[in-house]
């Protein structure tokens, strides 16, 4: 069973969290799911290339539209600590419209339109105390319907989305400088326009990869600090 729980980390999640736990894990336990990792990883190497624009992390499902708006959340990301300090809204946002921006300035028409957080709002980036054993950041992506919906993205059923959510963990460190934080401390810090990038690329219906993406399964920084090629081609072969 535990096995199971590792592969379902490794495929799915924002796994800042469950790699420390192999850490813990008995050396037994740690063969059994460097194993699984080893196994996955040669079966994502072996995925064919079917297209220019591999979107191989693609989940298969997308918005109607090319235009998402989104809301923030001020009470919530002022409650992150930044820089060593809480109550920073200003900067928190600086930091998410970078890799909003980032996003918005590739070739695709899609765009992340971020609207006035008063109005009545569908998606929205929110900061949360998700203690010490949550993930550093989420998204949650809702399918035909806001009553459901998913923090996993491979086994989601074939339909529009209609609704994502990020949360922030308030619980973590986070930074405005460049942290190539190891992947073992759980709790940061985390740059945050880097995981934002990341989280953004979940909104915009992609999974994890193994390549050179800002969707690479791990936090690291050579990887999150910008978009890659392989991340605009696959928006443009999804939403033009
Ligand atoms: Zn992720």
């Amino acid at each position: 069973m535990q096995e199971h729980v590792y592969v379902y980390n490794l495929a799915f999640f924002d796994i800042y969290m469950s790699y420390s736990k192999l850490y813990t894990m008995s050396i037994i336990d740690n063969i059994r799911g460097l194993a699984i990792i080893t196994v996955a990883s040669i079966t994502i190497i072996l995925l064919p290339i079917t297209s220019v624009y591999a979107t191989d992390y693609y989940s298969g499902r997308r918005w109607g539209g090319t235009t998402v708006d989104l809301c923030y959340d001020a009470y919530g990301l002022s409650s992150l600590r930044i820089d060593g300090q809480i109550n920073q809204y200003t900067k928190v946002q600086q930091q998410i419209d970078i890799a909003r921006n980032d996003w918005n300035n590739l070739p695709s028409r899609f765009t992340l339109n971020k609207v006035r957080s008063d109005q009545w709002c569908i998606n929205w980036v929110y900061g949360a105390n998700r203690g010490y054993n949550g993930p550093a950041a989420e998204t949650m992506l809702c399918i035909n319907s806001v009553s459901t919906c998913y923090y996993s993205f491979d086994n989601m059923p074939s339909d529009n989305i209609v609704k994502a959510a990020v949360t922030f963990n308030t619980y973590d460190s986070w930074s405005t400088t460049r942290e190539c934080t190891s992947w073992a401390d759980e709790d940061g810090p985390w740059t945050l326009n880097y995981v934002a990038r990341h989280e953004f690329g979940h909104w915009v219906a992609f999974k994890h990869t193994a390549t050179v993406s800002v969707m690479y399964y791990l936090y690291n920084c050579n990887y999150r600090d910008s978009i890659k090629q392989h991340d605009s081609d696959s928006l443009t072969s999804i939403y033009g």
